[in-house]
């Protein structure tokens, strides 16, 4: 059978307003999904992360399907060893005059693809990928000539271009464009008090058929179904985002960067696993949150807060992985060499802030922006764990993590393995910070404060050790001249003292995998 055009859509692509879906032709394009992954991982993926994927899939299929389209489906357990090699044969099988498909977020797979097209010889055409607000080539006219590319000038360039969060006069509402001055508070120590739940939703048939797939064909995979609880249609992806707009939106602001002991989501919207496969629209949330302001149903920090995590980070980290999307592999600025310890997978730690949050990972793929820069990625940085193992590990665990939002994220903000592309100093705290921003530390057996000895808090310890076996490097870059100036005030034992327990540390975590 010959077709005149094969039409790819990748599992994160499910996007019904796609210009390529716009200008196909259900008559004469057939279109191809694979349940294949993209390419060999060094880890097996999360449980909810793989039903989330084909859960939603599946849907979209069965939309095509219902809109005319002619849609062949490769399900796991029946399907190629990866997308490529499904591509090949399916041009083997087909013969078409081309193939088309949205650029795919990952620089790695695009080269694959049309690899594979190239040996074929049939032509790759790739569409723009039109979920994105800023297009690649606007990000990169924006970002050429500037030094240093920073997320709040583009963030005001995109405010206007959207015409979001403005006055008549241009100017922004509220007389800033930013108020995280505002956003940074802690739940004291009564605690968040009662926060509704996310809102749940009922499993769809395919979502039970995706689950027993799972069990069946990824007995390798981490993490569990139990507590399974992500939109997989457009329809959920609207519902939850009624659902943080309506409850925790008005406080999201002020508290997102507070923890708190088996409080998984507290403010935070849970909204980004729906937004990176496309099934809710990045403009439609912004708006949506901007009509709460000016409804008086949240506070401007809130709302700017919010839409600046859409409008303007998710938009900047995007251009900023293209602009070096054939170098992240390599990036390993400090040199960090260790394996990640076990206790990533399982847990299973004394610590208690790691605990919880590599519980709620285990559990559901799931943390939110600060349990993951300031716990989970905080600890691997001060640790030294390979950066491109963290990356990894936060790709396959994670259930919004794809190639173009993880690895700038992970590689350079949370790591700083970029040498400051992202970000222009490290991410390190020690214990301290985590105190003052939760009350995990008062139900841990370590003490934040302590550096040394046998209750030292490890992220204290080996915060004091990072700085000081980053010493050369570090202090070359103006914006840690505080806390280098703190560690060149300790003196000698106390600094054998730390370099000793760092080692001590080290040594447990790396053998047996448990800090105990
Ligand atoms: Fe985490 Fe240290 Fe606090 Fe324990 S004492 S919860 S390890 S920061």
């Amino acid at each position: 059978m010959s077709a005149s055009r094969l039409i790819l859509i990748l599992r994160d692509q499910l996007d019904r307003s796609a210009a390529l879906l716009n200008d196909a032709d259900p008559e004469n394009d057939r279109v191809i999904m694979t349940e294949a992954p993209y390419g060999q991982r060094r880890f097996p993926p999360h449980k909810s992360r793989l039903a989330l994927c084909l859960a939603a899939m599946r849907h979209f299929r069965d939309d095509l399907r219902a809109n005319g389209f002619s849609v062949h489906y490769e399900p796991a357990g029946d399907c190629a060893t990866d997308v490529s090699s499904f591509l090949h044969k399916q041009i083997e099988e087909h013969a078409p005059d081309q193939v088309a498909l949205t650029e795919p977020g990952n620089y790695a797979l695009l080269q694959d693809l049309q690899a594979a097209a190239d040996e074929a010889g049939v032509p790759l055409d790739v569409y723009p990928d039109t979920h994105f607000l800023c297009t690649k080539d606007d990000f990169d006219a924006w970002a050429d000539g500037r030094k240093s590319p920073t997320m709040e000038y583009f963030y005001r360039e995109q405010r206007r271009a959207y015409d979001v969060l403005l006055t008549e006069e241009d100017e922004p509402v509220g007389g800033d464009w930013n108020f995280d001055e505002e956003n940074r508070e802690s739940f004291g120590k009564d605690g968040p008090g009662l926060i509704p739940e996310p809102v749940r939703f009922s499993l769809t048939s395919i979502t039970e058929e995706v689950f027993d797939l799972v069990d069946e064909h990824f007995p390798e995979a981490y993490g569990a179904l139990d507590s399974f609880n992500w939109p997989v249609t457009p329809a959920q992806a609207e519902q939850a985002l009624d659902d943080f707009i309506e409850h925790r939106l008005p406080s999201f602001g002020a508290y997102q960067d507070a923890m708190w002991t088996d409080r998984p989501t507290l403010y935070h919207s849970r909204l980004s696993a729906a937004l990176n496969l496309r099934l809710l629209d990045p403009l439609d949330a912004v708006r949506r949150a901007e009509s709460a302001y000016h409804d008086g149903h949240a506070p401007i920090n809130a709302v700017e807060g919010f839409i600046r995590q859409i409008l303007g980070w998710r938009e900047f980290i995007r251009g900023i992985y293209w602009r070096h999307a054939a170098d992240w592999s390599e990036m390993n600025a400090l040199d960090a060499q260790a394996d990640l310890p076990d206790f990533y997978w399982t847990a299973d730690t004394e610590m208690t802030c790691m605990r919880q949050c590599l519980q709620q990972v285990v559990d559901e793929g799931h943390g939110h922006h600060i349990q993951r820069l300031m716990v989970t990625g905080l600890f691997g940085m001060l640790y030294g764990v390979d950066p491109q193992q963290m990356n990894d590990w936060h790709l396959a665990m994670y259930v919004d993590a794809w190639d173009w939002v993880s690895t700038p994220n992970m590689i350079g903000m949370s790591q700083y393995a970029d040498g400051g592309i992202v970000g222009t100093k490290p991410y390190a705290a020690s214990g301290k910070y985590i105190n003052r921003m939760s009350n995990y530390c008062t139900h841990c057996r370590y003490d934040p404060d302590q550096a040394t000895g046998d209750d030292a808090c490890p992220f204290t310890t080996f915060y004091w050790a990072f700085l000081d076996e980053n010493r050369d490097t570090l202090s070359d870059n103006y914006r840690m001249n505080f806390q280098m100036a703190n560690l060149r005030r300790k003196d000698d034992d106390t600094l054998a003292s730390i370099r000793e327990r760092a080692e001590a540390l080290r040594e447990r975590m790396s053998t047996d995998g448990t800090d105990s």
